[in-house]
């Protein structure tokens, strides 16, 4: 056991806002969470103690090493699926922040296997070709609840993950990823609006997707301008929250 190191009070702030933002967004419910990779620390991770994301304050945020566990003596209930989180960042040293969530559109594409998540919107480029595919049974048997509960299963989907963005998760949701955390909350919240789109869009006819050149020009729009959305959804979950 080590002791935490201190963290930039923006960065703690960001991340209790992101849990906000998150729930109101409707990309989180009572399940569902963000972690942010430590300013200081690259080998540690901040995370809000097991509790739904949209009553995170401050001091509900727990630090973790890159195997999941807490760097402090802290008896208060951890994430099952923290594993997610560690695993990334021990995979992805570009990646600054993770969303792990059951945002409900999202559900259907990872359980039809048939089914491409490419990007149909130019607010969803940063689905480049699409998401892969997490199958939880090609690694822990077919009895299991679904979660990645250890770090064999956090690697597992790390690797599957690969270089993209976001994976889905067969029967249970979706992980995204980006280079901060404003840009991990902007894809999971627009993860859940391809996955609505592109549904509506099936049932009309052939799809026309984003091509890959598409892709990669729309993100680097949109992702220059994140602060934007951020200052919306941020004042937004805020008034919600002090109604
Ligand atoms: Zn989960």
């Amino acid at each position: 056991m080590t002791s935490p190191t201190s963290v930039d009070p923006q960065a703690l702030e960001d991340l209790v806002d992101a849990n906000h933002i998150l729930f109101n967004k409707g990309v989180v419910d009572a399940f569902g969470h963000v972690s942010v990779r430590h300013d200081k620390r690259p080998d540690r991770f901040l995370l809000a103690r097991n509790m739904a994301p949209a009553l995170v304050r401050a001091d509900d945020v727990q630090e973790f090493d890159l195997d999941g566990n807490l760097t402090t003596d802290d008896a208060r209930r951890v994430y099952l699926e923290r594993f997610i989180h560690g695993a990334i960042y021990h995979a992805r040293p570009d990646v600054a922040a993770v969303v792990h969530s059951h945002s409900p559109s999202v559900v259907s594409f990872s359980a039809v296997k048939s089914a491409k998540f490419r990007p149909i919107s130019h607010m969803c480029g940063f689905l480049g070709d699409g998401a892969v595919r997490f199958e939880i049974r090609e690694f822990a048997g077919d009895a299991t609840d679904l979660l990645v509960r250890n770090g064999a299963l956090g690697v597992a989907l790390a690797k599957t993950l690969g270089s993209g963005n976001v994976v889905l998760m067969r029967g249970h949701g979706s992980t995204v990823v980006g280079p901060t955390l404003k840009h991990a909350v902007y894809r999971a919240i627009y993860t859940e609006v391809n996955a609505r789109l592109l549904a509506d869009a099936l049932r009309l006819g052939d799809v026309e997707y984003l091509s890959s050149g598409e892709a990669l020009a729309t993100m680097k729009t949109n992702e220059g301008q994140l602060e934007r959305p951020w200052a919306l959804w941020k004042e937004a979950a805020n008034r919600d929250r002090t109604r």
